[in-house]
């Protein structure tokens, strides 16, 4: 039997036309900064990848600014020096989800003492109220980060309201987009988020890849995080990475064509799971089960079989799935996800991620439930023995 993957979350298998383009960029000779037709070739793979991935997200061409990846999209937007419909302005603070990625809590370049979380429910949810409430105590223009889908357990922020609340306060706000684009329609205008940051890896394209998506070019970070030449219109120095970016680019627009579809099985796919997952282990618990969720994302818990231990027995028995929070040492530390939704310790140290994808197949989740039912009946019986 061969392996089954179900950590797309983690980072998606590269699509065969997105390496198809990067094997044929990379044949490509020229500095896209250059001014001969070798350079205007490069800069034209480019110019195609910015249109793709801005069709993916309805931003204009001139709004994407390529990044090695998310991390440098979100480093690059989470600064105090933003301009604002044109002006100069410093913005006061930083109001950060309690459940966004590391990268996010991270803060980018506000310090320590301007950063501030925002608390989240035990189904996962942003506290709108006590956002509004931090809004009018702070003076504008704040930043707000809150995500579009978490990682781990999938759960969705209402992010066009989020976006008119914090708008209403004059003030900015920045959106991981990272797990939702290519999962979930996103408009940055009808959502009205002034920045979204994306990952080529999570949709097909390849690793080190990201972009900053702005939705109105007079509202943008006012110093580039990587600071030389004029690449990316004077946003991000360096020359690009221009293999890479096609990649991303034909990866974007597959996903953007495919999105509905895939959607509509995986979240079939995704239901029958959890329903099996249940039905063979009736301690197992879903969590953020009641909430609007990624269509492709599981997080179950089961109280006293610690998630490192299932982790492990069901990678032997053929399965790659992660714990949400593993960390890049490879081992599982505990979820800040779950802890900020006041999940109970021993329930939270349990959890793993089940994350599917467009080649995911009925076969190799029910034979998932089925291996998850013997690693949890193994561990209950090494308990008990014990
Ligand atoms: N934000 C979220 C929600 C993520 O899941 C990830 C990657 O796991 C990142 C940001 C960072 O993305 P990248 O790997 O492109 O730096």
């Amino acid at each position: 039997m061969g392996r089954i993957y179900l950590d797309w979350n983690a980072t998606a298998p590269l699509r065969a036309e997105a390496m198809a383009t990067m094997v044929e960029t990379l044949a490509l000779t020229g500095n896209p900064s250059s001014i001969h037709a070798e350079g205007r070739a490069a800069l034209s793979r480019i110019d195609t990848a910015r249109c793709e991935v801005a069709g993916l997200v309805n931003a204009s061409e001139a709004a994407v600014i390529f990044t090695s990846g998310a991390t440098e999209a979100i480093a690059t937007a989470l600064t105090p020096h933003w301009r604002i419909a044109g002006e100069m302005k410093l913005v006061s603070r930083a109001l950060i989800g309690a459940t966004e990625h590391a990268a996010v809590l991270a803060g980018g370049r506000f310090p320590e003492g301007a950063r501030e979380r925002l608390g989240v429910d035990v189904r996962g949810l942003l506290d709108l109220a006590a956002l509004e409430s931090r809004l009018a105590a702070t003076p504008a223009p704040a930043l707000v980060a809150v995500q579009a889908a978490n990682n781990e357990t999938g759960v969705l922020q209402p992010i066009a309201e989020i976006a008119a609340l914090v708008h209403a306060h004059g003030c900015i706000f920045a959106c991981d987009a990272v797990q939702a684009a290519g999962r979930m329609p996103l408009d940055i205008m009808a959502l009205g988020a002034d920045a979204l940051m994306l990952s080529g890896h999570k949709l097909g394209g390849p690793q080190g890849t990201g972009a900053l998506v702005l939705r109105s070019e007079t509202t943008a970070p006012a110093q580039a995080l990587i600071a030389g030449g004029g690449q990316e219109m004077g946003r991000r120095a360096g020359t690009e990475a221009v293999a890479a970016i096609a990649g991303f680019g034909t990866a974007a627009e597959l996903a953007a064509a495919e999105r509905g579809e895939i959607a509509a099985r995986l979240l079939g796919l995704r239901q029958m799971l959890e329903t099996e997952l249940v039905r063979r282990v009736p301690d197992a618990v879903i969590l953020g089960r009641n909430v609007p969720r990624l269509p492709n994302t599981t997080m179950v818990g089961l109280d006293g079989a610690p998630a490192a231990t299932l982790l492990m027995a069901l990678d032997l028995s053929g399965f790659a799935i992660s714990s949400g929070s593993a960390c890049s040492s490879g081992k599982v530390k505990r979820s800040h996800v779950l802890d900020a939704m006041g999940i109970e310790r021993s329930l939270a140290e349990s959890a793993i991620r089940v994350s599917l994808g467009r080649d995911t197949s009925e076969t190799d989740l029910l034979r998932f439930a089925e291996g998850f039912e013997k690693a949890a009946k193994c561990l209950y019986r090494r308990a008990s023995a014990a």
